[in-house]
């Protein structure tokens, strides 16, 4: 099914693999490889119309099977479909979101409707669904395997989710609008990718650096030339390149001019403007959600997750709200003093908020982040992340050489250290360049799997790392590092899975438990047995001092107030305006208004203002979502815990429990059942506040 796409190698030769590339199976070690390397961006239409009709075909014999149905000719039959498209859209994916260059994008414009129209033309066939819905309500279903019976409720519920139920008029609305909102999405993310690409900030003489430490010049000055400047040093329009430039730059007005640009993607004047397409959005939703029956596309959206509806997680965003917004005015207070006392008559504004921050943070823990960095070589780190995946997980990582899409992509083979198994593939694409989107993410190229065959899981991690000088390491910031862990969780979690069904594997789980695993890594980068060895100055090869950890530590809850009120303003937006039901949106009042009724802080922005919100507007995943890295911060805090009351982040009972509960199980258990599990009880709040230095949780 690609409702829900899973590669893998088995599947029946497809109908003509003999000239494109992207159709071939894969073949050679580690259960099969993708190709990456023969890929070339006009293979990807004909391959997804081959890979499309392929599936439609499979689709129908099931649909039209004489043979009376069972789990195992429907269900188990279906979970054996798409398996060409899912080889194909593996690839399209790593094009869209790491290549995503002026040839592919007209061709991910024109694919990205006929791939929505693909996915309905499946879900809205009417004896495709009586079959499951029938597998789904016998009584034999009693008979199933749990997990069997977990695999026919995704089903079911996907499937009527999607409208299955829908009369025949109804079900050809709801295909239009699934492949309009496809169109806009591609439209949106191409428009912000277009400003963070064409605009910049080009500073031309040393006196515009001030402030700036050795790393971001230089990196700043490779930007130049990659632009053909032969002299200067760019500021791009990316988070990698702007956080750093408003922690550090001495120049207010710069770091104005910086922010202004920074806020502002999607929101420009011309053929980049987002709004239009995010009314259209937000209007198509709403049209959609009262097809299928809900009130809002909230409601939809959070059926089937682990808050179930809009209250509950509205009830989280707004007890966190108060805490932190009222630290900001905490932090505000801090930082104007502090102006003062360097003789700046100035009011905080947005572009001041990181500068003054890191003063107060230097002020007060004695922490200057350029202190930090030295220890933090990319690296050194990722060997860090190996070793703490074989201290809880039994993995083994070495490097291989198998193809890749481009050279700066290194790929290592994952063993069990016990029996030398074979777990899995993990590919590694760290730096930024030009059509890579920005930010960090996991993904997927092929699903553990066991039902006919053990298949093993492929996974991948991207990042935005600037690429220094030729042999020269790679020193990264505390945050980047700990995203870095992040991202590898969310490796682990695929790495981890041992079920059966591709449809339940590894990280199709519900979308505000699928950061649970993830956050829940980071926490070990400050343990001491990962920072003595792998956070090594890149110079003297000396471990990170014990005296620099422990100021680490203390500061750990500088300015939550900042991080977590720019966080909550994106998440409450993002769920006001989908509660809002089928009323037309300005998205630019509605932003302004919204934020002014919540009293948001002048002196910060959204984290992620709508006209660049691409979580949200860029696709379905975290519409109505953003408020998931909350939820399952709240469960990470809690798992926490139980490490803590343990002994600590290596007590092999808790790492234990955390596999066989938590990594292992994909989507095969209800996730509040996985947690209590996992905890003996339900995830509690008050971890959460704590660890973000808000005391008490707000009445
Ligand atoms: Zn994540």
């Amino acid at each position: 099914m690609t409702t829900t796409t899973q590669p893998s190698p088995t599947a029946d030769a497809p109908a003509d693999s003999s000239t494109n590339p992207l159709l071939l199976q894969w073949t050679g070690a580690f259960g099969g490889i993708p190709p990456l390397d023969m890929v070339s961006v006009e293979d990807f239409k004909p391959a997804l119309e081959a890979a499309m009709a392929e599936e439609i075909a499979e689709v129908e014999r099931i649909a039209n099977d004489p043979a009376p149905l069972t789990f195992e000719n429907t269900l188990a039959a279906l979970e054996r479909t798409g398996r060409t498209l899912d080889r194909v859209t593996t690839a399209y994916g790593i094009w869209s979101s790491t290549l995503n260059t002026s040839d592919f994008q007209p061709i991910e414009r024109e694919m990205a409707p006929m791939l929505a129209a693909h996915s309905d033309r499946i879900t809205q066939n009417a004896a495709l669904f009586s079959r499951i819905d029938a597998v789904y309500a016998s009584p034999a279903k009693a008979t199933l395997t749990p997990e069997q019976q977990r695999l026919a409720w995704l089903y079911q519920t996907n499937f009527v989710r999607a409208g299955a139920r829908l009369d025949d008029a109804a079900k050809t609305r709801l295909s239009a609008i699934n492949q309009r909102l496809a169109a806009l999405y591609t439209s949106f993310s191409q428009n912000v990718l277009a400003d963070e690409t064409d605009q910049m900030v080009v500073l031309n003489s040393e006196a515009e650096l001030a402030g700036l430490p050795r790393s971001l010049r230089d990196g700043a000055a490779a930007a130049a030339r990659a632009k053909g400047m032969q002299t200067g040093w760019v500021i791009s329009n990316t988070r990698s390149s702007v956080d750093p430039f408003l922690t550090y730059s001495d120049n207010r007005e710069l770091r104005e001019k910086v922010w202004r640009m920074f806020v502002s993607r999607g929101d420009n004047p011309g053929a980049n403007n987002n709004n239009a397409v995010i009314t259209e959005i937000l209007a198509l939703r709403a049209e959609r959600a009262k097809l299928l029956g809900y009130a809002t596309h909230a409601h939809w959206r959070l059926e089937n997750t682990m808050a179930k509806t809009p209250e509950r997680a509205v009830e989280l965003l707004e007890a966190v709200w108060r805490p932190a917004s009222g630290r900001v005015a905490e932090e505000v207070r801090d930082m104007q003093a502090l102006a003062l006392s360097e003789g700046q008559n100035i009011t905080i504004e947005p572009w001041d908020y990181r500068y003054y921050a890191e003063k107060v943070r230097k002020q007060r823990y004695d922490l200057d982040q350029n202190e930090v960095k030295p220890y933090l070589q990319l690296e050194r780190l990722r060997e860090g992340m190996f070793w703490v995946a074989g201290e809880l997980f039994g993995f083994d990582f070495s490097p291989v050489t198998v193809p890749v899409y481009h050279p700066d992509v290194r790929v290592w083979e994952v063993t069990d250290r016990q029996s030398g198994r074979h777990i899995g593939l993990w590919y590694f694409d760290p730096y930024a360049r030009a059509g890579k989107r920005s930010g960090a993410w996991m993904n997927s190229y092929r699903r553990q799997e066991r039902f006919d065959d053990d298949v093993t899981t492929i996974v991948s991690n991207n990042s935005n790392f600037v690429m220094g000088a030729p042999g020269a390491p790679v020193l990264i910031s505390w945050d980047d590092a700990t995203t870095l862990f992040h991202e590898f969780g969310h490796a682990l979690h695929g790495l981890s899975s041992n079920v059966n069904y591709p449809s339940l594997s590894g990280t199709a789980v519900p979308r505000d438990y699928v950061e649970f695993p993830s956050q829940l890594l980071e926490h070990w980068l400050t343990t001491p047995q990962v920072l003595q060895r792998f956070a090594l100055h890149h110079e003297t090869g000396q471990p990170i001092p014990q005296s620099l950890v422990d100021r680490i530590e203390r500061a750990s809850k500088f300015n939550q107030g900042f991080a977590t009120t720019e966080y909550l303003s994106s998440a409450i937006i993002d769920m006001r305006m989908h509660l809002a039901g089928d009323r037309p949106i300005d998205p630019d009042v509605f932003e302004r208004e919204t934020l002014a009724e919540l009293g948001m802080p002048r002196e910060l922005v959204m984290r992620h203002r709508t006209p660049q919100f691409l979580h949200v507007f860029g696709g379905d995943g975290y519409s109505a979502g953003y408020y998931s890295y909350l939820w399952s911060d709240v469960l990470t805090a809690d798992a926490y815990q139980a490490f803590v009351e343990a002994g600590g982040l290596y007590d092999p009972g808790v790492a234990a429990r955390l596999r066989q509960h938590i990594f292992s199980i994909g989507n095969t258990v209800d996730p509040a059942d996985a947690y209590r599990a996992f905890r003996g009880r339900d995830p509690e709040i008050e971890a959460l506040m704590r660890k973000r230095g808000f005391g008490a949780v707000a009445p």
